[in-house]
């Protein structure tokens, strides 16, 4: 994937900073942070817990205004694109009305979507097959509450999926999941992705995770909130259980491991 293709990239930030102020003290969530994320990849940001991540994210989404610098979505600003839905969103906890059965999760909002304009929207006949795709379709007529939180997690995938936003935003969407199911998960998340040629930028601070999934990672250190390295990772697509056996997948995170001492000693 080229990041600066024919048309540049997709998502571009340039010496983006962002502080908070809270009861007369400051917190430097990020400091110039330059970044440019290509059509169609897929791009980890990592770090350790309070290193800005969640921030980076909602200031690319249009959810927070940086205070310096510049942050353009196909030459537009964030908000721009936000309110042109072209952002979807998967957040730590899936956002499923409880008093909707899963298909009518996944449904009403690709309706909901529609009606504001957006013509990429999956028809009835492509939700459910997507609903059978991530071997939910005993459950097509359950309510949430009768799923287990990895089953919701991938209702709420499979809706962020449906919706045909080309950009997605993952705020670490696995981490209230056991070990196993979040090694499910990530497979998941690859086949949904290489069938949508969405782009995805995912938060974790699981080096392994952001590895297996990611084009380029992406790594920040806290205080103040900055990029230490970016990785890119040549490991070959489609990946599998198998890709985390290779030499080229340690070799990878053992050179984030690093970078993260290295951020966290300076
Ligand atoms: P991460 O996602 O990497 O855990 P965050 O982006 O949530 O990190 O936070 C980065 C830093 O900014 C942290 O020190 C956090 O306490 C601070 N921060 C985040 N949001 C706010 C806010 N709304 N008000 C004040 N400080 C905040």
């Amino acid at each position: 994937m080229t990041v600066n293709g024919a048309q540049g990239p997709l998502i571009r930030l340039q010496g983006v900073g962002k502080t908070f102020a809270r009861k007369g003290s400051f917190t430097e969530a990020l400091v110039g942070v330059d970044l440019e994320i290509g059509r169609g990849e897929f791009v980890s940001l990592l770090g350790p817990s309070g290193c800005g991540k969640s921030t980076l994210l909602r200031v690319i989404g249009g959810l927070l205004e940086a205070d310096r610098g510049e942050v353009t979505v196909e030459g537009e600003r964030p908000r721009q694109a936000r309110a042109e839905k072209r952002f979807g969103l998967v957040p730590q906890v899936p956002a499923l009305l409880p008093w909707r059965t899963v298909a009518d999760n996944v449904r009403l909002l690709t309706q909901v979507n529609r009606n504001g304009g957006d013509h990429r929207a999956l028809n009835a006949r492509q939700v459910t097959e997507l609903i059978e795709a991530v071997g939910l379709s005993k459950f097509t007529h359950s309510m949430p509450h009768e799923l287990s939180g990895g089953m919701q997690q991938r209702v709420s995938l499979v809706r962020a999926f449906s919706l045909g936003a080309p950009i997605l935003l993952m705020d670490e969407p696995f981490a209230s999941l056991d070990e196993i199911t979040r090694a499910d998960m990530r497979y998941l998340l690859l086949e949904l992705w290489a069938r949508s040629g969405a782009t995805v930028v995912f938060v974790t601070h699981s080096i392994n995770e952001a590895v297996i999934l990611s084009d380029r990672v992406v790594m920040l250190a806290a205080r103040p909130g900055r990029v230490v390295t970016t990785e890119p990772i040549n490991l070959e697509r489609p990946r599998t259980p198998e890709t985390e056996d290779e030499p080229a997948f340690h070799a990878h995170v053992s050179r984030l491991r690093h970078a993260l001492r290295e951020g966290h000693a300076r």
